[in-house]
């Protein structure tokens, strides 16, 4: 068990504050979905309770070591005035003496919101000089952020090797939840798999082929499977270099006897556009000119069937290109179904969240992670940087 803020000593510190509001934003900058913000209140309550200074550190978006005002944390400093009942101030900086200035300036029981860390190169790159610079900053690190737990990066890994630190209650609850669904899990297990990342993704699958019962492999990653078994996949989207692990996952799946699905049917287009027609393609080979951009009614079938008679399921990545209205529909079906069952359902990954919420269905899921890729190699049992390096209790 990680230590949590609950077990250290934070009354009156300077606490650094590590969290994932990545949030999705309009070309004006506005919050489109606050989910992640909500769900880190519970851990910047308690650390203002305790009268400490509270340093907020995240990223946003990926502007790949240079300053971009269409992603700077003011706007999410600005948000934060509207839940937090207390004074709360933004740094343009995120190292340096005008931040150490500025906390040495504000009371106890205060929050600053430091600029977006990503906008420092040194941060992706794990610096070591870069997260000494952070720690300079606060007599103790808490680790909130599940949804960049799998990075090793200066702001979540580094740094907490200098100071005492912690993981906070959202981390603390992500894991936990996660952890005791997959323990001993409710059989059938069913993992859905989608999305276009296979390259991400591969791992993953390898490890869950030996936890799970069946896999349902849709998006656009169903297209390298696909193409590894010598099927035709017309002009759909694969990975060439990812073909020769996918063979080894069907066929390592084989033998421990995991079922893995793949589409048996399709709804194409000959272009990839939103106003691209949707053409009905009956078989699991895909004419030359075409290109897959959904799961077909077939496939939706079959995936549902699996879905319906499954005990616990987790669910990451859509179906299909459903941004597209005309490729929405294997995405929905299936997030539908997984909302129907009675059993233990994670959602994680922002594409399965955003389908589950503009169907309203959110309540309706045991648990819906704020961590796509981090939560999908805990279940995996890959490690998580930003979790391992936190002490234990
Ligand atoms: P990921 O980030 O790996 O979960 O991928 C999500 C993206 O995959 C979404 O933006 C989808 O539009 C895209 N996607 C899903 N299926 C397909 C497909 N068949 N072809 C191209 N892109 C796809």
């Amino acid at each position: 068990m990680k230590r949590t803020v609950e077990d250290i000593d934070i009354f009156e510190k300077r606490v650094l504050l590590r969290v994932d509001f990545n949030v999705p934003l309009d070309n004006s900058g506005n919050i489109l979905d606050p989910s992640r913000i909500l769900a880190e209140l519970p851990t910047i309550k308690y650390l203002l309770s305790k009268n400490a200074k509270v340093i907020i550190c995240s990223h946003l978006g990926r502007p790949k070591g240079e300053f971009n005002q269409q992603l700077s944390m003011v706007n999410i400093a600005k948000y934060l005035i509207k839940l937090l009942n207390c004074k709360i101030r933004f740094s343009p900086e995120a190292i340096g003496d005008k931040v150490k200035k500025l906390i040495d300036e504000m009371n106890f029981g205060e929050v600053l919101v430091l600029e977006n860390i990503r906008f420092y190169k040194e941060e992706e790159e794990n610096s070591p000089l870069f997260a000494s610079k952070l720690a300079e900053l606060a007599d103790v690190y808490v680790n909130d952020a599940f949804g960049t737990a799998h990075r090793k990066h200066a702001s979540t890994y580094e740094v907490a090797k200098l100071l005492p630190n912690a993981v906070g209650f959202l981390m603390g609850k992500e894991i936990n939840t996660i952890v005791s669904v997959l323990d001993n899990p409710q059989r059938p297990f069913v993992a859905i798999i989608g999305g276009a990342k296979i390259s991400d993704k591969l791992n993953i699958i390898h490890n869950l082929i030996k936890k799970c019962d069946t896999i349902l492999i849709g998006g656009a990653m169903s297209y390298t499977f696909l193409k590894a078994q010598g099927v035709d996949i017309g002009k759909s989207v694969y990975e060439e270099s990812c073909i020769e692990s996918a063979k080894n996952i069907l066929e390592d799946a084989k033998q421990i006897g995991t079922k893995v699905l793949l589409p048996i049917d399709h709804i194409c287009a000959s272009l990839f556009s939103p106003n691209a027609q949707a053409v009905k393609v009956k078989q699991c080979a895909i004419q030359d000119n075409l290109q897959g951009l959904d799961i077909g009614p077939k496939t939706i079938k079959m995936y549902k069937n699996e879905i319906k008679s499954a005990n616990t399921i987790i669910w990451n990545g859509p179906m299909g290109v459903f941004e597209f209205a005309n490729f929405a529909k294997g995405t929905y079906e299936i997030a539908k179904c997984v909302a129907k069952n009675k059993g233990k359902t994670i959602v994680g990954g922002g594409d399965s969240i955003s389908a589950i919420n503009k169907l309203k269905l959110n309540q309706k899921i045991y648990h819906i992670s704020t961590g796509g890729g981090a939560s999908l190699k805990l279940i995996a049992g890959e490690c998580l940087p930003g979790v391992d390096v936190i002490a234990d209790k």
